[in-house]
């Protein structure tokens, strides 16, 4: 099986699928290229236009130097690169513009040439500006339920008796005691379901007083040190004593917002059928991006093994208004999500997998057992995604070293802090929040 794209219906007159070569034009042949731009639902011209795109090997930007190259790419968004620069026509640009939406959070209209040059994306390959690519390891080791054991694993680490076992493998399917958490006799406690709304030094300042609500009631807690370790932009609302330019600086974040569906399959004879285990839909669908589940077995935890048997399908929906910034695209979508109802989602849902996968079998009343939806107003950590960002910005360098000052014995954790959106990243600011108090 390999990774297609879905044309729907009402966006391009008929429900197509071909395979998606947009991010991995090396591994097809010309002659693979030209058949699957052929397939697509647009016009002729178009389709080579497109073929002659996805070919690569043309250097768009002929005629300037690496410095005006870096200068270009990075204060002209991909959008407008395609257009001015790489001669592609409007129905091009439309199934290129969302896909790289799962990671930017907002289309190529307001994500620059730099960053699609980054991931590989087609008519950057002759660009003349040298990218520094960390070593990654291949998107492929997780836990089944994804970081959610990282998390577990920590707990069992600090609070053994809540979470029994002791390996990898029987994490994923041990059951939690939520009751352990908060034991009197613990050395480490954790208090669920506890807003902290207030984070200042005792007066003497040899203390830090934390006020947090629960269950309506507001209660306090006294520590010698204080991680906040929340999304960054509350901390000038919940402690007092950030300085206006801490705030200021923490002020230039924001998290990046989207949905996480979950739907529960009986089977999924129709992807196998239709020869695809992952989808970009460049039309008028939500979840623009869906994907059976990576393949993971751990200890008792068995990944679907047969295509009879039950899965389960991610799928990615980024809230946005397409023509801002990608910042105010960010917080423009989080409002969107404030008052989207399940309702808005599950006809598309629908009518998604009929179009995409009914013409192989698939019967949505019939195959798809439920569907979950994980809001997640406040998703990704900012990492300068847009266009005309400070090139010097990064991980290492930003607005959000200044936001992550200690404030006495307060300190700042969350992948905010790091610029980064991974798990990689909140460890890091954890553990430097830890040391900076214990410096102290
Ligand atoms: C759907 C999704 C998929 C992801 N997939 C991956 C992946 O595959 N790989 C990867 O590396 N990363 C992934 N990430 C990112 C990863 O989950 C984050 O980088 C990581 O969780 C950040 O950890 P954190 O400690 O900074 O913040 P969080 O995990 O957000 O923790 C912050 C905590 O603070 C609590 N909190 C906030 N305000 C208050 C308050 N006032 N009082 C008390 N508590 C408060 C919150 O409830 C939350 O529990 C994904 C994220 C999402 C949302």
């Amino acid at each position: 099986m390999t990774e297609g794209i879905y044309f729907d219906a009402p966006t391009y007159g008929k429900a197509t699928l071909t395979p998606d070569p947009i991010q991995s034009t090396r591994d097809y042949s010309d002659k693979a290229l030209a058949d699957i731009t052929q397939a697509m639902p647009l016009s002729a011209e178009d389709q080579q236009r497109f073929h002659v795109l996805l070919k690569g090997g043309i250097d768009y930007l002929q005629g300037m130097t690496s410095a005006e190259c870096e200068q270009l790419v990075r204060n002209t968004t991909y959008l407008d690169f395609l257009d001015r620069y790489a001669n592609q026509p409007e129905a091009v640009r439309q199934v290129l513009q969302d896909s790289w939406l799962p990671m930017m959070g907002a289309g190529w209209e307001a994500i620059s040439t730099y960053e699609a040059l980054y991931y590989g994306f087609p008519g950057t390959d002759r660009i003349r500006v040298t990218i520094k690519h960390g070593v990654e390891d291949p998107y492929i080791y997780k836990f089944p339920d994804g970081n959610a054991s990282v998390a577990r694993a920590l707990v069992r680490y600090l609070i053994p008796k809540a979470i029994p076992g002791n390996t990898m493998e029987d994490l994923v399917t041990a059951k939690a005691d939520y009751s352990q958490l908060d034991q009197p006799d613990n050395s480490v406690r954790i208090r669920l379901n506890s807003t902290a709304v207030n984070v200042r030094h005792t007066s003497r300042g040899d203390r830090v007083d934390v006020a947090y609500v629960q269950e309506g009631r507001v209660c306090r807690v006294r520590g010698r040190h204080v991680v906040m370790a929340c999304y960054n932009q509350m901390i000038p609302h919940l402690c007092p004593e950030a300085t206006a330019e801490q705030n200021a600086a923490i002020a230039q974040a924001t998290k990046i917002p989207f949905v996480l569906g979950t739907f529960a399959l009986r089977n999924w004879r129709a992807f196998q059928e239709a020869g695809y285990y992952k989808f970009y839909s460049p039309g008028k669908v939500f979840f623009q991006y869906l994907r059976l589940d990576f393949p993971v077995s751990l200890g008792d935890y068995k990944y679907a093994q047969k295509t009879d048997e039950p899965i389960v399908v991610t799928a990615w929906y980024s809230p946005r208004a397409p023509g801002l910034p990608a910042q105010d695209q960010y917080r423009a979508g989080r409002a969107q999500l404030m008052e989207m109802a399940f309702s808005d989602f599950e006809t598309d849902i629908v009518n998604h997998f009929d179009g995409m996968l009914g013409s192989y079998g698939f019967d949505v009343e019939r195959d798809m057992a439920g569907i979950t939806l994980n809001r997640w107003p406040h998703g990704y950590a900012y990492e300068f995604e847009g266009v005309g960002i400070n090139p010097a910005y990064g991980r290492y360098n930003g607005p959000h070293i200044q936001g992550r000052a200690r404030i006495g014995r307060i300190s700042i954790a969350n992948s905010d802090s790091e610029a980064h959106a991974y798990v990689d990243g909140a460890v890091d600011a954890a553990h430097r929040a830890v040391s900076e108090q214990l410096a102290i």
